[in-house]
């Protein structure tokens, strides 16, 4: 499904990535953890297309085509998400109506119909009600005024209406009580298809008692550093970032 080869990037000249190489294969779940300043969110800016960051060098192949000459908003078409990668904050756009276009704009990219206000309605309102989400959400604003852990849950929200094919979250853990945490990571599992791959960035490993990870890489200055199952995310929580990077130098 998605095929990361000897990717560089940089930031304002400066080289972030410095050569990744990352295969998932779908029905997957990635783990990517390490310290902070690992290039971590770089790695799913430069996914997901965003402006400012750079590739320098490699590829990333996504469902047999490279990624690289493709917008944002294409490569959100072809299934490929980043929670985030919206504005954080859109005054007078209801939830609703924003997502509801993002729905039907990749319905429309795979030959289907638009999806109709009411079925949109139906749908979305029973994701909430597995997310625990106020129905209320739906006619505020974009993110305007959403508390850490409203702007979380509503980023899972999102996914599950747009099914993606790869999802990418990022520090989806931060700001959330361990709830909310079970209830978002229960979303995210929800998703789980032989069909769909997620991958999970997260700094702690609490995050991955609740969304069990096939694949786990450590990322650090830029490269991963180290792969290995679902054990080594409890290893690092052992034994710290510190001691797995002198292992590997
Ligand atoms: P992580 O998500 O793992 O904490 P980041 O991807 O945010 O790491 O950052 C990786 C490195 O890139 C850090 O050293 C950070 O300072 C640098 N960096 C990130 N964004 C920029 C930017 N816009 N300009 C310059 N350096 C940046
Ligand atoms: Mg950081
Ligand atoms: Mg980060």
């Amino acid at each position: 499904m998605l095929e990361i080869k000897n990717l560089h990037a940089t930031v304002d000249g400066k080289e972030i990535l410095r050569g990744i190489d990352l295969t998932i294969k779908a029905g997957e779940i990635h783990a990517i953890m390490g310290p902070n300043g690992s290039g971590k969110s770089t790695l799913s800016y430069v996914l997901a297309g965003r402006d400012g960051y750079e590739v320098t060098e490699g590829d990333i192949i996504f469902n047999g085509q490279s990624l690289l000459n493709l917008e944002p908003e294409e490569r959100a078409r072809e299934g490929v998400f980043l929670a985030f990668q919206y504005p954080v904050e859109i005054p007078g756009v209801a939830n609703a109506t924003f997502l509801r276009s993002a729905v039907n704009a990749v319905r429309k990219h795979k030959g289907l119909a638009d999806m109709d206000a009411m079925t949109f309605l139906k749908t979305a309102k029973a994701k909430m009600k597995q997310l625990q989400m106020d129905e209320k959400f739906l006619q505020r604003a974009v993110n305007q005024g959403f508390s850490g852990g409203e702007k979380k849950r509503n980023e899972v929200f999102q996914m599950a209406m747009l099914e993606p094919r790869l999802a990418i979250l990022d520090e989806t853990d931060s700001g959330l009580d361990i709830d909310a945490l079970k209830i978002v990571a229960e979303g995210v599992n929800a998703l789980r298809s032989p069909e769909r791959s997620a991958m999970v960035i997260t700094h702690y490993q609490r995050l991955l008692d609740y969304i069990v990870p096939d694949v786990v890489h450590v990322l650090s200055r830029g490269r991963i550093i180290k792969t290995g199952g679902k054990e080594l995310a409890l290893e690092l929580e052992a034994k710290g970032y510190a001691d797995i990077i002198a292992d590997a130098a």
